[in-house]
């Protein structure tokens, strides 16, 4: 038998790698604009080209390169950034590895142009596929200007799984936002074919923070400051009322790059508790510097996990700094924080005393008075204004405190629930399809027979042979949602002229998201004209929501942004659902006979009689052999 082993090209083996390195334009933007830091630039564009795809170009005022250098920055393992073996750790745990230009040029056209200070005239080098097709001294300003063209031109497989071009640019744009949240004093402009999308000037953190993030934050971003040893945090949490559906404006850094760290995120969350309603999240901005040699980024291939040596440590520091904080500038008493219950910063001295002491603290403090109050008061307190995120869950000015207190979306869940349409494991209780049909009943057999409202929730009577519970509100929710399907499809939607306009201020991040939704939105009924940058104005809504619009776009925005779904269909039912769970907890639970049988046979001309849109029980059902069973 022949041998069937061969060891591949170079070429072919360097792609391969390549693909690990860079796996998208996003991953490849990150390094450049990582490198043109790393030079020392002050001023930072990037221009990108139908997603990335097309074209990547970054360039900056750095200390750019010599000509050899220029040549060796392509080579694998090249690096200015590691001297001697000593540097080698700190290597690892920054993440240099000399070897994303080489990656990027395996499987890219690049053009360099570079300079240094005290050279006249610059290099051009352009290389196709990691081979130098040319170079030549240029005419050039100081600094580097780097075109990574046809990304994976030579990996056409690769090349084939390539996201949608404004897809792509959402991701690139991530990585700009998460760069520039960590180089305030670094200007940074973004382009996207041609056109200014961000122009960021140097600025203090602050200015950098409300430049992204939006204006809306402006009172509301509390300062943190703690240092010792160990690990130094700056940054800002939002204060309570800036609170919002979604962890998308949550970002985390340490020693001046991104990072995901979900249990560092959770501490700041818990910090939360008690000051915002369950479901809402705080938006931070955290900067943490430790030792190098304390981290490891290597820990995902993107770098963006971290792994920390003190991990328990700074976990209790950053939800106390956080408290502290919040208690220090909240003007509402804060119920959860009297002295005696509160502990001082630990100093390091061992992480087992201070995390007895943390349990001690934190799991004793007693719940007098109730955070969920507080919660309310917060929230419920200020009606007028409307356009920040917190205020959302106030409703706007005219909508009643008992409308905005139900008004509770749950949107992480929502795309679970289209998904998961499926009841949950069925035990005897739940309705077996057999024993309820589906759709069009036979209307005699359903009929019942008097009923009670049992909690002022559940409605309880019997259907067939059998004794039902259902659940009046998800009923409602089921039935609504479907008539709104309907009449936003075919456009028989009822709106109204909004006496009061309201202004809708987006973040970076949301505008681009509502640029995508405004023409459907508009055809749902949802008049959103731009006034400002960033800034939209709402003239008309869809009538029976007009008091809670504004929230609800900016629910659906959220939900976009987290699911990176958009398209109208997926609006469609994003509004429905919102709508639909906002106009239920308002229907009236004063029902006589003929309306619970109206209720009945309107679920039971809904697609799905049994869950709610969410994906919940509606009904309850116990045949009669189960209640004989029972009295057995
Ligand atoms: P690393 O950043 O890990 O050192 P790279 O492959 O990203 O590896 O870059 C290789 C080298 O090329 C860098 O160490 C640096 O000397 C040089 N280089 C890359 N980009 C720039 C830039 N924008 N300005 C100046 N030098 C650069
Ligand atoms: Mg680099």
């Amino acid at each position: 038998m022949s041998d069937v082993i061969r060891l591949l090209p170079e070429s072919i083996a360097s792609q391969i790698a390549a693909g690990e390195v860079v796996t998208s334009p996003a991953a490849a933007v990150k390094e450049l604009l990582e490198n043109s830091i790393d030079a020392g630039a002050t001023s930072i564009q990037l221009e990108v080209t139908d997603g990335g795809k097309a074209s990547i170009h970054v360039l900056d005022n750095g200390c750019g390169m010599s000509p050899v250098d220029a040549r060796m920055a392509f080579e694998k393992h090249a690096t200015s950034k590691i001297r001697q073996a000593d540097d080698l750790y700190k290597l690892h745990t920054m993440g240099f590895r000399g070897e994303a230009l080489a990656a990027i040029s395996a499987i890219s056209q690049v053009e360099l142009r570079t300079r240094q200070a005290d050279s006249e005239l610059g290099t051009e080098l352009i290389l196709s596929g990691s081979n130098v097709v040319s170079t030549n001294p240029c005419v050039v300003p100081v600094g580097t200007s780097m075109k990574v063209k046809d990304l994976f031109f030579n990996v056409p497989a690769r090349r084939r799984f390539l996201r949608a071009d404004k897809e792509e640019f959402k991701l690139i744009k991530r990585e700009f936002i998460n760069v520039a949240l960590v180089n305030p004093s670094i200007a940074m402009s973004l382009y996207r074919d041609g056109q200014l999308v961000q122009e960021l000037p140097a600025s203090s953190l602050k200015e950098r923070i409300l430049s992204v993030a939006g204006r809306s934050f402006e009172e509301k971003l509390l300062p943190l400051h703690y240092t010792n040893t160990m690990v130094d945090v700056t940054g800002f949490v939002s204060s309570p009322i800036a609170a919002v559906k979604t962890r998308y404006q949550q970002y985390m850094f340490v020693n001046g790059r991104y990072m995901r760290h979900p249990s560092f995120q959770r501490a700041v969350e818990q910090a939360f508790e008690g000051l915002i309603p369950e479901g809402a999240h705080p938006n931070f901005f955290i900067y943490l510097t430790v030792p190098a040699e304390n981290i490891d980024v290597n820990v995902s291939p993107t770098k963006t996990d971290i792994r920390f040596v003190d991990e328990g440590l700074i976990w209790t520091i950053l939800k106390q700094l956080v408290r502290e904080t919040l208690s220090a500038n909240v003007a509402v008493p804060v119920i959860n924080f009297d002295a005696e219950h509160t502990i001082d910063l630990p100093a390091y001295t061992g992480r087992k005393a201070v995390m007895d002491e943390e349990a001690a603290s934190w799991e004793t403090t007693p719940s007098v008075g109730s955070g969920a109050s507080y919660a309310r008061r917060v929230f419920m307190g200020r009606g007028a204004g409307g356009a920040s995120l917190g205020e959302s869950f106030g409703g706007s000015s005219r909508a009643s405190s008992l409308q905005a207190s139900s008004f509770d979306l749950d949107w992480a869940r929502l795309s679970e629930s289209f998904e998961r349409a499926k009841p949950a494991e069925s035990e005897s209780l739940f309705v077996e399809p057999d024993v309820i049909p589906s759709s069009s009943p036979d209307n005699s057999e359903l009929l019942s027979v008097g009923h009670m409202l049992y909690k002022g929730r559940y409605i309880v009577t019997s259907l067939r042979r059998n004794l039902v519970l259902i659940d009046l509100r998800r009923a409602h929710e089921r039935i609504i949602y479907e008539q709104l399907l309907l009449e936003m499809q075919e456009g028989r939607i009822e709106v109204a002229q909004l006496m009061y306009p309201e202004e809708l201020e987006c973040s970076l991040e949301e505008a681009s998201a509502l640029e995508e939704l405004v023409e459907d939105l508009d055809t749902l009924g949802f008049a959103l004209e731009p006034t400002a940058d960033r800034v939209y104005t709402l003239r008309q809504s869809p009538t029976s929501v007009a008091t809670q619009a504004i929230d609800l776009i900016r629910g659906v925005l959220h939900h976009c942004l987290d699911t990176g779904q958009c398209g109208r269909d997926f609006l469609l039912r994003s509004l429905a659902l919102s709508m639909a769970e906002t106009l239920a907890k308002t229907a009236t639970t004063v029902l006589d006979n003929q309306a619970v049988e109206d209720l009945l046979a309107r679920l039971f001309a809904s697609t799905d009689p049994n869950l709610s849109p969410r994906g919940r029980t509606i009904i309850l059902s116990l045949t009669e052999a189960e209640i004989d069973n029972r009295f057995a």
